[in-house]
């Protein structure tokens, strides 16, 4: 990847990654450049006025009818967050615009020996080309190319003297090889920083989600759990949104391991969690691993009625996982306790441990249930 700063081009999904970030940036570079470029550019028109007077109506015209216009026009339009091509052939024309304007006013007094200390302006384009715009290095390399292309032909076309034809050329190959070269350094080093804050991110990212999910069932955790009940607390709504409570435990889960062994009994944890979690109905509803085997689910905006039906699903669809088990049903069952109530009326606390002395009723009854028993007729029975 590192390799890919160096050499300028990320594998594709990384490239589209940076290009996003770097549409963002080219958009509030652009914003903020463009008045003192417009400013510089058309403070030119002293020298203008100096060294050429007798074109400098021309120049005027050139610089605020033609120029400055196509530089405003191509700000807005790269504020508008254009695609790659657009938006940097529209930011390449800026500087050839200013190029084509200094040449051509070069060209027509050619004749005049001021002329020729006006078009070493060209220098300056090029650094504002390169290095003030920022263009990805391939870009700037073929608008570079283009210059100095176009400005070798027009001191060839003026028949320009020997002497200033090499100073000129030099200057702008010069100028054009330590830009370049800095355009490079740029881009290079904005790839790095790029690369270096996606690494940080993603690191921030994994250690955040290894602190609030327990590692075997990527369940959220208790210091999780903790979290979002400070901010159920916090927030007046979901404070008095009716919460429901699910305490579910996995029977004899002892003898499970006992017999089977820990790591058919973590598989076994594993299914159920998924099971668990796919009872969810939105982002806010949440499930955690409370103990080894123990589990709470948080149900926001569910009645008693809807929570005893959900985790009757749930204790349904654990049996019918069918996991061979040498306790009393066979095969792996659950219990669950559940409650339900406003937590501005009834602490958390206070909710769990009514869940939990429901769970206990659960086990008591026979475990493979559900308690208090749902009222609703079209729930599976306790007894599959
Ligand atoms: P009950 O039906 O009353 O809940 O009986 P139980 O055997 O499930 O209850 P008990 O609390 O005695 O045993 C819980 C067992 O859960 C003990 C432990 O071996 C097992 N356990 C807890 N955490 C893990 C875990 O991460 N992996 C595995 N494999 N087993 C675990
Ligand atoms: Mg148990
Ligand atoms: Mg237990």
């Amino acid at each position: 990847m590192n390799d890919g700063a160096r050499r300028l081009r990320f594998p594709p999904e990384v490239e589209q990654a940076y290009e996003a970030y770097r549409r963002e940036y080219r958009a509030r570079v652009m914003s903020s450049t463009i008045v003192p470029s417009l400013l510089i550019y058309n403070l030119y028109l002293i020298v203008d006025y100096l060294l050429l007077p007798a074109t400098f109506g021309i120049a005027l015209f050139c610089h605020l009818i033609v120029v400055t216009p196509l530089l405003l026009i191509a700000g807005l339009i790269v504020r508008q967050r254009p695609r790659l091509w657009l938006r940097e052939c529209l930011s390449a024309s800026l500087p050839l615009a200013m190029a084509a304007q200094l040449l051509f006013i070069f060209y027509i007094n050619r004749d005049l020996a001021t002329a020729d200390h006006y078009q070493y302006a060209i220098s300056g384009i090029l650094a504002y080309a390169n290095v003030n715009q920022r263009p990805p290095f391939r870009f700037a390399l073929i608008s570079t190319l283009i210059l100095i292309a176009s400005y070798c032909a027009v001191l060839l076309a003026a028949q320009t003297a020997f002497p200033p034809f090499l100073i000129g050329m030099s200057l702008i190959t010069g100028v054009g090889y330590v830009t370049l070269v800095a355009n490079y350094r740029m881009e290079r080093d904005a790839r790095y920083a790029f690369l270096r804050r996606t690494h940080d991110r993603f690191e921030y990212e994994v250690s955040e989600h290894a602190a609030t999910h327990d590692a075997l069932t990527g369940l959220a955790n208790r210091y999780e759990f903790e979290k979002r009940s400070a901010q159920l607390y916090a927030d007046r709504r979901l404070a008095r949104t009716s919460l429901g409570i699910l305490m579910l435990d996995v029977d004899d889960f002892k003898a499970y391991n006992d017999h089977y062994g820990h790591i058919a009994g973590d598989a076994c944890l594993k299914r159920i969690a998924d099971a668990i979690a796919s009872q969810l109905r939105n982002d806010e509803d949440l499930a955690i691993r409370y103990g080894g085997e123990e589990f709470l689910i948080l149900l926001f905006n569910a009645t008693l009625a809807d929570t005893t039906g959900i985790a009757e699903r749930l204790r349904h669809r654990v049996n019918a996982f069918h996991i061979p088990h040498v306790a009393a049903h066979g095969h792996v069952t659950i219990s669950i306790g559940a409650a339900a109530g406003t937590i501005a009326e009834n602490p958390m606390n206070e909710l769990i441990a009514r869940a939990d002395a429901a769970l206990y009723q659960a086990k008591r009854g026979g475990r493979n249930q559900v308690s208090p028993p749902t009222l609703s007729a079209d729930t599976p029975s306790a007894s599959i």
